[in-house]
């Protein structure tokens, strides 16, 4: 016999619980989102490789270390798409609907980085994101933070998480900044880990978001966005943490949040948790606005954050289980029929039910108390309602099934 097949590195099947915590974390948000305004886009898993290594910045560890990028049998070179805002920016261009603004999208779908996996990083993970393309005003990106927020309350892990805001400025800012940080970074270069002395060359702010320890205490003394911020960014930061005021959604400063990738300017955020060790980032984003111009498109503005599932699915508490078909039972082969008659009914007005393939009476009802089920039915001359849960049983008229079983 042939060994069994495994599964490729870094990937999950979603089966009973986790596939239930998954669906829920995905149906909470895109509930939450229809509640501010937003409406699910689907846009292809793979997409021309410029569509990612154009905007998500040369340096990034996205482009450089996580692709999955490949050649197809046409020569093209297209891949597997590690995030949801570019080819989200790249749909909004394909469908000319850079002039119809704003645009307010919700998303969900698979995401594919190589990456070394462990507990909540894995190579096929999964994202809900939103992006509203439009608006550069900070009401904008208050209503994406503040939906965020409605989703990690609705889910019930709004107490282990807390929100971390940042501004990474305008372009004016961010040269002053830059340049602030390349004096103060290149007069510790020694101290810096080889990767953080290419970021200094090609992305100085990159430095701030290192993982390496040593990097790390050289943050902590960096200089400080707010010291050079432009009189423009200033005020769109302020009014940022006004309108989160207003919404009541709490938040914390937290000067070191760059975000991984190079088309973010003002607002940066994270939710984080304690709970997952290493893998503390919830839900992430900013506002980006030259994207879409990068993209080769007309200059729209834009904000928006993506929540990896798998991380969300950890802390959450088990789903409620989904309501168990009611189990059809013939007592005898006279009652089939009649049998077959009553799943179709029960079925045509929206009731689950189930028959078993084969078996007698007696391992029909053991199956069906081993599935879950709350009711069986127990068809002969006449109807039998019986309780899985306490055992009782009762004669009912088929009419009024439907009331009994909804009950
Ligand atoms: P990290 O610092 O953990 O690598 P990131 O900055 O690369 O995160 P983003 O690109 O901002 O992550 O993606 C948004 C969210 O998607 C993350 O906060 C996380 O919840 C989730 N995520 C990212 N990469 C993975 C992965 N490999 N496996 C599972 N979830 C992931
Ligand atoms: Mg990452």
């Amino acid at each position: 016999m042939a060994p069994p097949l495994q599964p490729v590195r870094g990937t999950r099947d979603l089966i009973g619980d986790d596939a239930a915590r998954h669906t829920h974390v995905v149906e909470t948000a895109r509930r939450v989102t229809a509640l501010y305004g937003f409406a699910e886009w689907q846009t292809p898993i793979f997409e021309d490789t410029k569509v990612f290594s154009r905007t998500l910045g040369e340096t990034s560890d996205v482009v450089t270390k996580e692709m999955y990028t490949f050649e197809d049998r046409g020569g093209d070179s297209v891949t597997l798409r590690p995030e949801g805002t570019a080819g989200v920016c790249r749909a909004l261009i394909t469908a000319g609907l850079t002039q119809t603004l704003p645009q307010k999208v919700f998303y969900a779908g698979p995401m594919f980085r190589y990456e070394r996996p462990q507990k909540g990083r894995y190579r096929q993970f999964h994202q809900i994101g939103v992006e509203l393309l439009g608006p550069s005003t900070p009401l904008a990106d208050a209503e994406v933070i503040a939906a965020g927020w409605q989703i990690l309350n609705e889910l019930g892990i709004a107490d282990n998480v807390e929100l971390h805001i940042n501004t990474l400025g305008d372009a004016e800012s961010r040269d002053n900044y830059r340049a602030a940080l390349v004096k103060y970074f290149t007069e510790h270069a020694s101290a810096l880990s080889a990767d953080s002395k290419t970021r200094l060359e090609k992305n100085p702010l990159r430095i701030l978001d290192s993982k390496d320890e040593g990097d790390q205490k050289l943050v902590a003394n960096a200089p400080l966005i707010y010291d050079h911020l432009s009189e423009a960014a200033a005020v769109f930061y302020n009014g940022l943490k006004a309108v989160l005021t207003t919404f009541d959604v709490p938040f914390t400063e937290n000067p070191r949040i760059v975000r991984g990738l190079d088309y973010y300017n003002h607002t940066a955020f994270e939710f984080v948790t304690t709970a997952l060790g290493a893998q503390g980032t919830v839900l992430a984003g900013g506002r980006y606005d030259g994207l879409v111009e990068q993209m080769g498109g007309p200059s729209v503005p834009g904000v928006g954050w993506a929540a990896g599932i798998e991380r969300l699915s950890m802390l959450i508490a088990p789903p409620p289980v989904p309501h168990r078909p009611a189990a059809i039972i013939p007592m005898n082969e006279e009652a089939h029929g009649t049998a077959l008659n009553i799943l179709k009914s029960l079925r045509d007005i929206g009731i689950p039910a189930e028959i078993a393939y084969a078996g007698n009476a007696k391992k029909r009802l053991e199956r069906a108390n081993k599935s879950g089920a709350k009711f069986a039915i127990l068809v002969s001359e006449d109807i039998k309602l019986k309780n899985l849960e306490d055992g009782s049983q009762q004669d009912v008229l088929f009419s009024d099934l439907p009331g009994f079983l909804r009950s």
